[in-house]
């Protein structure tokens, strides 16, 4: 079979590589460059904030995808030389947070968890934490360019710079794409395309509540990594990198398809991040960006078959959580293609059309 994927991020390349690896034809076509959008933006956690906060759609795809990230990172970097820098951080998550339900999860779903002396840190912020030792982090350009490369190993053919503009079905199928280089056609076509998924599906777009949802972030560089774990406290995040990156991120903004960045935004997670780690203050930010997640009800992604054209696919609205749930999302897309087993119940990825 070949198949068309609409969308280079990292949700598009995880897609496009399970297919070829299973021995169909991918052309991926993308409207810029290949991972720069929010898959670039991102900050790499494998894992939910808080994992106890979400409903278990969102935490088995999310787990799903943990599990898988390492040997797939490790099978990316045997295959390109280019090393993702995955690595088991841990999370630091530090009060207010309910520890109580933190660890009734943790228990439940067999996470190790436990509880720390914050002011072991070197943050400001003295009393009881909770460590989440398993929790991994990677470099989110490093991956999208060792994706890049290995779908073109496999024989993907890409596109840049070639943006989808219409499906035209018949008979309830997709007979041919218009893009803004000329007409393709395929046996299916799968839709990838992250915060712009809605806008590319146009009118089969029926009921989907994919939106942009801003994020922006700060780097800082230190000369050796600040702190041994990734902090979390509320929505700020804290991602030491082992070069000495620090980034620091994010804020969760309705402002449509805007990717600017603000100097409100930068201020206030500057502030926020001093506070907790002092050091800070003498330090310049070294960089700002944003990008734009594909927000989605309850952050439930939208994976498989359209309602009504039998050869039309979605895998996109994985909202803030679209890395760690990549290469999960890519497996249950391949299994309902195939139709192999799937590893736990997914119809709550079929309900985001909202037919
Ligand atoms: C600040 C920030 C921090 C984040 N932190 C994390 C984190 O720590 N952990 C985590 O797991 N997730 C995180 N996320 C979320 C994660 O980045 C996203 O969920 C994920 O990147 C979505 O991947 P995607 O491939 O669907 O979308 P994208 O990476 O946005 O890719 C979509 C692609 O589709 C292309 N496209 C759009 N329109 C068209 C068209 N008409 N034709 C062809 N191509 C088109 C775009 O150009 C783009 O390349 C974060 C996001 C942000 C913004």
């Amino acid at each position: 079979m070949n198949y068309i994927v609409a969308g280079g991020g990292a949700v598009g390349l995880a897609t496009a590589q399970v297919l070829l690896q299973a021995g169909h034809a991918v052309v991926l076509l993308e409207r810029g460059t290949i991972g720069q959008e929010a898959s670039w933006a991102g900050g790499g956690i494998l894992s939910p904030l808080c994992p106890w906060d979400y409903s278990d759609a969102v935490t088995r795809l999310a787990t799903r995808g943990a599990v898988l990230f390492e040997a797939w990172v490790h099978g990316l970097r045997e295959a390109t030389g280019i090393d993702p820098e995955y690595e088991q951080s841990g999370m630091l998550v530090l009060p207010p947070c309910d520890a109580q339900l933190a660890q009734q999860w943790c228990a439940r779903n067999d996470v190790p968890l436990r509880q720390v002396n914050a002011a072991d840190y070197d943050l400001q912020l003295p009393g009881d934490a909770l460590l989440l030792p398993q929790v991994a982090q990677v470099r989110n350009p490093r991956l999208l360019q060792a994706l890049r490369k290995q779908v073109e190993m496999l024989g993907g053919h890409i596109v840049e710079n070639c943006a989808v503009q219409e499906f035209e079905a018949e008979g309830g199928r997709v007979r041919k794409l218009l893009t803004s280089c000329g007409e393709y056609s395929a046996d299916g076509y799968i839709v990838t395309a992250g915060a712009w998924s809605k806008q590319v599906l146009g009118q089969y777009a029926l009921d989907l509540d994919i939106k942009p949802v801003r994020g922006q972030m700060l780097l800082y560089r230190f000369d050796t990594p600040p702190l041994p774990h990734i902090v979390l406290q509320k929505d700020l995040y804290l991602i030491p990198r082992r070069d000495g990156h620090l980034l620091v991120g994010s804020t969760l903004e309705d402002v449509g398809f805007d990717k600017s960045t603000t100097t409100a935004a930068c201020a206030e997670l500057m502030q926020r991040a001093q506070r907790l780690l002092p050091q800070l203050r003498d330090m310049p930010v070294v960089q700002q960006w944003a990008g734009l997640r594909p927000g989605s009800p309850h952050n439930v992604p939208t994976i498989g078959r359209h309602p009504h054209l039998e050869n039309l696919y979605l895998n996109s609205g994985h909202f803030r959580y679209g890395v760690t749930m990549a290469p999960a999302s890519a497996e249950i897309l391949l299994n309902e293609l195939t139709g192999a087993t799937q590893p736990f119940d997914v119809a709550p990825y079929a309900s985001g059309w909202g037919v």
